[in-house]
């Protein structure tokens, strides 16, 4: 443990973020880098705890107080051995993870938690800059082949871990470029895409080869697979959105937020968008969610130069503090204030959406809702009823829905591949496997739409049932899943 009373002497500091007017008019990172003597401190807080809730509530089990202890010393090597031992990626878990491991540190119970996030970020990014992080290939190959379908954090992380085991990995990957939604979901200001291109050049340098616009189950053929690799992985995410139909969806200017985000990305990648550009210029912007799919459109709308943006949401606002039935250590459910939130937007919670409104050519010109009150019915449920007199209209002309998505894609490599659904869409498995022989899966695809934190740790546990299915063991880490999961996913 570094400081004894660290926790005392410094108070919790965040890394700054660019003033908005300026950050609004480019897709840089938001988050500017914090100096060493800060970064010390902010380690120094750290009291190293005896049951390391922080460790407990990391879905990668990362050993959180050492790599503290290490950035406290000065040792920014063993640091960044101690946490690329469990996390494969963590330059890209330091700047968007939701850090469910804060939300449990001790020292939240009646202080704000240790600034593990952006620890583990300048860990990262300073072992990258003294030269600590470069491409270690294996020693030997096993002559076994593994195909990775899918190129997002899970599809990447079961590459790294199948490529260290020895295995020949190949990536597959349907888009233009590699990274899943790490590139073609989250918006730059949030992770720039060169801190991708430079992760996927290191594991080219490690051997794994990467094909895209390969559309396995389209373009390239899922039994081919089968026969030429000894196994597969299916790690293609959750991306089946979920529509809202109600009257006027197919109205000009109501699109799925995925459309809007992605095209963005492509667009700030320097890609001219030949067809269908959507933008939110001049325009009054109606995202329709208020979960975090929501708040990327709601930024990305602001560097567009939107003329007014709101965000709504069917449920309650949150609480601004936890309530009684939602203590520590479980993720908080309050209200959370995204920095895209802080750049300007109207929030609204606890709305119906009736209707879509249109001009005589079809283009959208508002949505109709109306106010709804939770509570209890006289069975025993959650539910809410309509407030009567309260319909009104939100003037829009573009609706971004951004209400969530309904599990794997249906058709193409799972009907091919004959691969079972559970009941919420998702690939079935057991310790990964799929119903399948020697085809497993990883991430969205197999646990729903999560967080990127999930799917590394999913592409690596995945990778450790690949490797001892075909080897009959694994030298390939294990989680430690000694610990009891006492905090709820974000
Ligand atoms: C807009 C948005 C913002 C988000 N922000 C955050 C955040 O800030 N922090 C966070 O922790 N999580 C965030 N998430 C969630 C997170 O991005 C996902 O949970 C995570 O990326 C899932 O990883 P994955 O590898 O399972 O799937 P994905 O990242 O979805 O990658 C799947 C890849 O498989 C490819 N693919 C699919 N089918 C095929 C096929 N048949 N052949 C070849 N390739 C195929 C797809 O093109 C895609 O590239 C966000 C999600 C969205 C939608
Ligand atoms: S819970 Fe917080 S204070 Fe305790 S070891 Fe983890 S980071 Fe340090």
């Amino acid at each position: 443990m570094g400081q004894v009373d660290g926790f005392m002497k410094y108070q919790r500091e965040m890394a700054k973020s660019r003033d908005p007017k300026t950050r609004l008019k480019d897709y840089k990172e938001v988050y500017t880098p914090m100096d060493k003597e800060q970064l010390h401190n902010q380690a120094a807080r750290c009291m190293d705890c005896g049951v390391p809730f922080c460790h407990n509530g990391c879905p990668l089990g990362n050993n959180i107080p050492d790599f503290n202890d290490a950035v406290y010393n000065g040792k920014w090597e063993e640091a960044i051995r101690i946490l690329s031992s469990t996390n494969n990626f963590p330059e890209f878990t330091g700047r968007i993870c939701p850090a469910p491991c804060e939300a449990s540190c001790v020292l939240s119970i009646n202080n704000k938690p240790v600034t593990i996030e952006y620890i583990e970020k300048t860990i990262a990014e300073t072992a990258f800059e003294k030269g600590y992080i470069k491409p270690n290939p294996p020693k030997s190959r096993s002559g076994k082949r593994v195909a990775v379908v899918g190129s997002g954090p899970a599809g990447l992380a079961a590459a790294a871990q199948l490529n260290k085991a020895g295995h020949w990995v190949t990536v597959f990957e349907r888009s233009d470029r590699i990274g899943g939604l790490l590139r073609y979901g989250i918006p730059d200001f949030k992770l720039e895409k060169t801190v991708v291109d430079r992760r996927v050049r290191l594991m080219e340098q490690e051997g794994i080869v990467f094909k895209t616009n390969a559309h396995v189950g389209v373009n390239v053929s899922a039994l081919q697979l089968k026969s030429e690799f000894d196994a597969i992985v299916l790690c293609g995410g959750a991306s089946a959105p979920r529509d809202l139909p109600i009257p006027g969806r197919n109205f000009k200017g109501v699109h799925f937020a995925m459309e809007f985000l992605s095209q963005n990305n492509k667009r700030v990648a320097g890609d001219k968008i030949l067809s269908g550009e959507i933008l939110a210029k001049d325009k009054n912007v109606l995202v329709i969610g208020g979960g975090d799919t929501g708040s990327d459109c709601v930024g990305t709308s602001n560097r567009h130069g939107a003329k007014s943006v709101t965000q709504i949401e069917l449920l309650g606002k949150p609480p601004l503090n936890r309530n009684e039935n939602n203590p520590w250590p479980l993720w908080p459910m309050v209200l959370m204030t995204s920095s895209s939130h802080e750049e300007g937007v109207e929030r609204q919670w606890s709305l119906l959406t009736k209707e879509f409104l249109s001009d005589n050519n079809g283009r959208l010109t508002g949505l109709k809702i109306v106010e709804i009150k939770w509570g209890m019915n006289p069975q025993g449920k959650m539910g809410f009823e309509e407030v009567p007199g309260t319909e009104r209209v939100l003037p829009c002309e573009l609706a971004l829905l951004a209400i969530g998505f309904v599990g794997a894609e249906k058709g193409g490599m799972v009907d091919e591949l004959k691969i079972e659904l559970d009941e919420r869409g998702n690939i079935k498995s057991d310790n990964y496997h799929t119903t399948q022989e020697g085809i497993f899966a990883a991430g969205d695809i197999r646990r729903g739409q999560s967080l990127v934190v999930w799917a590394i740790s999913e592409g690596r546990e995945a990778a450790r049932a690949v490797d001892t299915w075909l080897m009959g063991q694994s030298a390939l880490e294990a989680k430690d899943e000694s610990f009891v999961h006492l905090t709820q996913e974000a």
